[in-house]
């Protein structure tokens, strides 16, 4: 591993001042576990790292909390219903998320894809914000944020401003988070009551790998059994996590049949783009993004086994 210097700042100020001092040469570092790797593998070669671990108890910076913030879902809502958020704070542990009873209670979709990331050592260490700048299309939380239509908060010395989750991702590892940003929150929209969803995570080798392929899929419904609409988004698909758009426009609108479902996941080998690796073939993980959008879709809705009534 190359030298370089630690710093242990003392408040968020502290950490956003020596980012700017230090520039190209400094990284933040959260839970470590992809940084450090990265960095012993020589991918990475900062001079400074700034550790934001002691600045977790500070500022909101790992706290979950319910907002009234007006972020919209999939769609405009009734005036007499107030928007909910919940907002966690980009130094939250993925351990502590998974079973965190606001979450569990309030946005089960998100507790679910956090707690199939690797291992509960992993999960111990890794925080939330420091996944999403990692920009790994084959992590598990992206995905199911992009569903949900989660935003993330960037704050440098400049001022925050909110960027949505599914603009946040440019490339393979590589995010909109600017050099002089530090991520500070998730801001994620509490769906409508009538919501439901299921992420799956395509996992044939060992059961703490990175997903082969994944599907977070969520569908707000209809009283008559039609879908209002609905969100299908594939992780381990390509550069970044990739909205099934074709999918979801067959799906709105329509009664959710087990044919509607098959012609909607059928679109997904055209919509994905993954690589050839140890894991499968670029055609193999395109049947099999197909395969698990069906199921994401299926076991979203409930329905039995071979049938689309619920
Ligand atoms: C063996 C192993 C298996 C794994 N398997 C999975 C898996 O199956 N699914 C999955 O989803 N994840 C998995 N992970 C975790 C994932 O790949 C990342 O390691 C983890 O999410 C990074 O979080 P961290 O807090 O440790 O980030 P760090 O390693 O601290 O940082 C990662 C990057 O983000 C930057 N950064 C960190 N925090 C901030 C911030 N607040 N603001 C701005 N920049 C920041 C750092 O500078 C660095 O560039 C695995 C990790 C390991 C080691």
């Amino acid at each position: 591993m190359i030298d370089f210097e630690f710093h242990s700042p003392s408040s968020l100020d502290d950490a956003l001042e020596m980012l700017e001092r230090y520039g190209g040469d400094a990284r933040l570092m959260a839970g470590g576990t992809a940084l450090v790797l990265q960095m012993k593998q020589r991918f990475a070669q900062p001079a400074h790292i700034i550790g934001l671990r002691p600045l977790a108890q500070t500022g909101g910076l790992s706290a979950v909390q319910e907002t009234d913030a007006a972020e919209p879902y999939v769609e405009e809502t009734d005036a007499d219903e107030t928007p909910k958020s919940i907002r966690i704070g980009a130094l939250c542990t993925l351990r502590r998320l998974e079973d965190h009873p606001l979450l569990r209670a309030r946005i089960p979709l998100l507790a679910d894809a956090v707690r199939r990331v690797a291992t509960r050592r992993i999960r111990s260490m890794a925080t939330i914000g420091g996944g999403l700048v990692n920009g790994d299309p084959s992590q598990d939380p992206p995905p199911a944020l992009i569903a949900l239509g989660a935003s993330v908060e960037l704050t440098s010395p400049s001022g925050t401003r909110i960027c949505p989750v599914e603009q946040l991702f440019i490339d393979y590892y590589e995010t909109d988070v600017r050099p002089n940003e530090a991520l500070t929150a998730v801001l994620v929209p509490v769906p409508p009551a009538d919501t439901r969803g299921a992420y799956l995570k395509f996992l044939p080798r060992t059961a703490d790998d990175y997903a082969t392929v994944s599907t977070a899929a969520l569908v707000p419904r209809n009283p008559n059994n039609t879908c209002r609409d609905v969100r299908i988004v594939l992780g381990a698909a390509g550069a970044t996590p990739i909205r099934a758009r074709a999918a979801e426009d067959l799906l709105r609108g329509q009664e959710l049949t087990d044919d509607a479902i098959r012609a909607a996941a059928a679109t997904v080998p055209d919509a994905v783009d993954p690589l050839d690796d140890f894991r499968g073939s670029s055609d193999y993980k395109r049947q099999m993004a197909a395969v698990f959008t069906r199921r994401a879709l299926t076991q979203a809705l409930g329905y039995n086994k071979g049938t689309a009534t619920p």
